[in-house]
């Protein structure tokens, strides 16, 4: 059956490129009812980190992105490598090469020299007079003639003729595997058939193949896909601002937001913008998948993270925003519950984060009112709406919405003065600015007791 996998090499955290790649990639195997594998490429010492590897399962996890099998560590596996460079070494399919770093330094110059495109050039391939007391590393023997296809799932065909690769380097003289020659064996030992992957590693697909193959391993599936750019269309980078995927959550962006826009760069399906996740495992396909590379547009993603706080329930929603407001310090347990702030304040807001800023008065009293409303609604003008409909409110012994709307209607009947003459210094007592869902809702949440004491002091 259908096997996937995510292969990152802990080097940083996960960024949105890493992000797009595992989700074609787990995409992939739950449409078609097969299995998603993580590994970790964690065989450069010196780049990797625990601190990544976690930064990188908390990224996953935080998408939803679970899965089946792993995570598996390349630096556990040194034994499986080294057996199959022994094979193929026992089989006349790898050779040492005792060539020094200078030899290869002074062979890649004279070809540049020449005019030619550097690369080793085989001289111990077929060597057996081997010296017993030098270092070799080993080197896989590349077909010499003949072209490799891949039929990539994205990209299409491509061809390359053999004559162009050298003889890679598989095992170091440490006898550490490198890089290619490891993910060649987790491919094929884990069962990978459809490796989905950035287009960076294109160069190295036919080499992989060639390994594959000699190790009789059946070759699997390619896709790669293509780069993110930047809004100026360089490949997207740190200096774009955010691009790492813990970092969306920290600035207010909801994990569906991020996977529906992440699926996006580089998948359409007509010209639908909203998708589900039950959706894109039903209509996600490889082949739907564009050549070209897709251009990071925060506006869009912007737009789909208030189009998910409009219409998620807000009981999920709270999971998310509570984090936030724990970031914030902010006592939950000091107010209304936050699925109820969520209902009337999701669609005024474009993220998480401006969320909690919007909400603050429903948990902890404000220290100042904003300047520009509390000149216009409050001083001089607020102090006999406000203590008439303070003892309104007052008089209240149910905090309903519909009493407490009632209540501000009666004041401002008795006075003879239209709602906002009452409703706007009341907001900006209550709330501290001239902003704030509806009225009766917002005391409502804010409580009585808090409500009575905040217009009391603005009346001082
Ligand atoms: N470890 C590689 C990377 O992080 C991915 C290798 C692969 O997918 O084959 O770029």
């Amino acid at each position: 059956s259908l096997v996937t996998r995510f292969a990152p090499s802990p080097t940083g955290y996960l960024h949105v490129g890493g992000a797009r790649t595992a989700l074609f990639s787990w995409l992939y195997a739950r449409k078609m009812g097969g299995k998603f594998i993580l590994r970790i490429e964690d065989t450069d010492l010196e780049r990797s980190s625990q601190e990544s590897v976690d930064a990188i399962l908390e990224g996953m996890h935080w998408l939803g992105l679970a899965h089946d099998e792993g995570p598996y560590y390349q630096t556990k596996r040194f034994d499986l490598y080294k057996e199959v460079v022994a094979q193929l070494l026992a089989e006349g399919k790898a050779y040492k090469c005792f060539c020094t770093v200078e030899e290869v330094d002074a062979m890649r110059e004279a070809q540049t020299a020449a005019g030619e495109k550097p690369k080793y050039n085989g001289m111990w391939r077929d060597r057996t007079d081997h010296p017993s007391d030098k270092p070799y590393v080993i080197r896989f023997k590349n077909p010499l003639d003949g072209v490799v296809v891949i039929n990539d799932l994205i990209k299409g065909r491509i061809e390359i003729a053999n004559a162009e690769l050298d003889d890679l380097i598989i095992a170091r003289s440490d006898g550490t595997p490198t890089y290619n020659l490891t993910v060649v064996v987790d491919d094929w030992k884990m069962g990978i058939t459809h490796v989905i992957r950035g287009d960076d590693h294109v160069n190295n697909t036919p080499r992989q193949m060639n390994i594959l193959a000699a190790l009789g391993a059946t070759i699997p599936e390619y896709a790669h896909v293509p780069m993110i750019l930047g809004d100026d269309g360089k490949r997207l980078s740190k200096r774009h601002g955010a691009v790492g995927v813990m970092q969306y959550r920290d600035n207010g962006f909801l994990p569906e937001a991020l996977i529906n826009y992440l699926v996006r760069l580089g998948w359409s399906h007509g010209d639908q913008e909203i998708f589900s996740l039950d959706e894109l495992v039903q209509l996600f396909d490889l082949s739907a998948c564009n050549r070209a590379p897709s251009a990071f547009n925060t506006d869009k993603l912007i737009w789909l993270n208030q189009h998910y706080l409009k219409t998620l329930p807000p009981e999920h929603i709270a999971t998310q925003l509570a984090w936030h407001l724990a970031q914030q310090q902010l006592d939950v347990s000091n107010g209304p519950a936050i699925t109820e702030v969520i209902k009337v304040q999701a669609e005024r807001v474009k993220t998480l984060k401006e969320l909690v800023e919007v909400s603050r008065y429903f948990y902890e009293d404000f220290a100042e009112f904003e300047e520009n409303a509390a000149k216009k609604h409050l001083r001089g003008v607020a102090a006999e709406p406000l203590a008439l409909v303070l003892a309104k409110l007052t008089e209240l012994t149910e905090w309903t919405t519909d009493a407490i709307h009632q209540q501000i209607n009666a004041a401002a009947d008795a006075l003879g003065v239209g709602m906002g003459k009452v409703g706007m210094p009341l907001r900006v007592a209550v709330t501290g600015g001239g902003n704030s869902p509806a009225l009766d809702v917002t005391l409502q949440l804010i409580g009585k007791t808090r409500t009575l004491a905040r217009i009391a002091l603005a009346l001082e």
